[in-house]
């Protein structure tokens, strides 16, 4: 029990510092001391990644959100991704990071409304939107980014398509029109986990595993549902395997569950979906397009 809760406050304190200091600046000692300490016993949680939906215009075959594999492509209505935020909330004090991310999430017609709650929320530390920049949303959503606290993150693919490139220009001067900040992300390789199928490794093989993965700390939030990670989440919303840890915030009914309950998630040696990937994942050039050489 001791190690367990060991284990639980490392992990936890150590990744809240970590995108804090990512996202907004460097923190004191004693800033640092006073958020491991956590003396008001608050139940926090350092990163989320808020899925808006699960359509994209580009096809990266090995998009990490398993987006382009997707069988039901669609954009989740603001009111049910607020809602499910804010069942989520009742029982958390903190989030450090949240990412509002999809798919392509300009692609979702409610995300002004989605901007605006998370900018709004006092809950959330660090708010950003995660983009490929190849979408043109409407003059109201650039009006609402230009009235928040949200900052643009750019996956800066290298695109051969000129269309979309154009766009991405279009889009990059609307942002500066507007004084939005915005940061690329220019990601050397990527991890080629292969297929998702079931691959029998052992429990060390997949321990080792998530403990090499870059991926073990980016959890998704889908449809109310905490997930791993991006394939974790394409599992369950396929039906795929059986998961064990995903937390169904809907089921989750007191301030004493959910603190159980991401202790629960945050000390797991290996994520079950694990076991769906290759052991010897590949490094691959970030969005290369399904059919492109
Ligand atoms: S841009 Fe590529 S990596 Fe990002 S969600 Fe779309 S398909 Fe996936
Ligand atoms: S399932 Fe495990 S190994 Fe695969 S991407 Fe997620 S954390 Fe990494």
């Amino acid at each position: 029990m001791r190690v367990r809760m060991f284990k639980y406050l490392y992990y936890n304190r150590k990744k809240s510092i970590y995108f804090t200091e990512e996202r907004s600046h460097k923190l004191t000692f004693m800033e640092k001391a006073l958020l491991c300490l956590n003396l008001q016993r608050k139940i926090e949680i350092p990163f989320l990644d808020l899925d808006v939906n699960t359509v994209c215009d580009l096809r990266c075959a090995k998009c990490a959100k398993c987006t382009p594999y997707f069988k039901k492509k669609e954009s989740y209505a603001a009111a049910d991704v607020i809602g499910h935020l804010e069942t989520l909330l009742k029982y958390v004090d903190k989030i450090y990071a949240l990412s509002i991310i999809g798919g392509e999430p300009f692609l979702n017609r409610d995300i002004g409304e989605v901007i605006r709650f998370c900018s709004d929320c006092g809950k959330i530390q660090d708010v950003d939107i995660t983009t490929n920049a190849t979408v043109m949303p409407d003059e109201s959503v650039f009006q609402t980014l230009a009235h928040s606290r949200v900052v643009v993150h750019i996956s800066d693919y290298k695109l051969k398509n000129a269309k979309l490139t154009e766009n991405k220009k279009r889009f990059i001067e609307k942002l500066d029109a507007y004084g939005i900040p915005y940061q690329f992300f220019t990601h050397e390789n990527w991890l080629d986990f292969g297929p998702v199928e079931k691959r029998g490794h052992g429990k060390r093989q997949l321990k080792m595993m998530y403990y090499c993965c870059p991926m073990n700390s980016c959890n998704i939030f889908n449809q109310g549902k905490i997930y791993r990670c991006g394939r974790a989440s394409y599992m369950g919303n396929h039906g795929i395997g059986e998961l064990e840890d995903v937390i169904d915030v809907s089921c989750i009914h007191s301030r004493a569950q959910m603190r159980k309950k991401l202790r629960w998630f945050y000390t797991r040696s290996y994520s079950s979906a694990c076991e769906y990937c290759s052991d010897k994942p590949e490094n691959v050039i970030p969005g290369i397009q399904i059919g492109e050489a």
